[in-house]
């Protein structure tokens, strides 16, 4: 009987766990479920390459949105995972869905910090995107005017 592998977190580390199962032969049911309506994408291009309209969303990817399809991968974007039972191994989707793992992936990242400054109100102060946003790039690029400066304040894990 195959293993259902279910998947909390539908970005970078979900995604790529979702592929990796693929490119090692995992066969069971692979279930990716992420609380943004977008496939897989990675953020630091957002703050970078993207902001600065040198590349485009779809290069942010981590695989190609039909890559998820085509390897038998079952995505549901747009969903928020409400609980998970280690127990039952049930997941419980917040419409009360309730979907059976033999194994679980926590994926679900972190969210960033609030920075507690007089200003951070601002127009134009930018902390993060709103979640469901239809792109996130949709609410960097139209808050940026192109003549304007910018300047980022904290953020990469990884110097540039
Ligand atoms: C603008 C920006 C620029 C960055 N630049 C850099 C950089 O230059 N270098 C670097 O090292 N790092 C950078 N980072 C950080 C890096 O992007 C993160 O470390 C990375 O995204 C983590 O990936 P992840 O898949 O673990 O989690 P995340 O990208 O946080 O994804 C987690 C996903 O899980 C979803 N989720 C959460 N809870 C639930 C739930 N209950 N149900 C369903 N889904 C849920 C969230 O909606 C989210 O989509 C940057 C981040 C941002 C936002």
């Amino acid at each position: 009987m195959p293993q259902t592998f279910v998947i909390v977190g539908a970005k970078l580390a979900g995604g790529a766990a979702a592929a990796a199962l693929r490119e090692e032969s995992f066969d069971g049911p692979v279930i990716l479920i992420g609380a943004e309506p977008h496939p897989p994408y990675e953020r630091p291009p957002l703050s970078k390459e993207y902001l600065r309209g040198e590349s485009s969303f779809a290069k942010a990817l981590v695989r190609p949105p039909d890559f998820y399809r085509a390897n038998g991968i079952e995505t549901r974007l747009g969903v928020r995972v409400a609980r998970v039972d280690p127990d039952e191994k049930i997941v419980a989707l917040a419409d009360g869905e309730r979907l059976s793992y033999d194994k679980a992936l926590i994926a679900t990242g972190g969210r960033n910090r609030r920075l507690p400054i007089p200003g951070r109100e601002l127009e134009g102060v930018i902390v993060e995107w709103p979640e469901g946003e239809e792109q996130p790039s949709d609410y960097w690029l139209s808050n940026l005017p192109e003549d304007e400066r910018r300047e980022r304040l904290g953020h990469a894990c990884v110097p540039e």
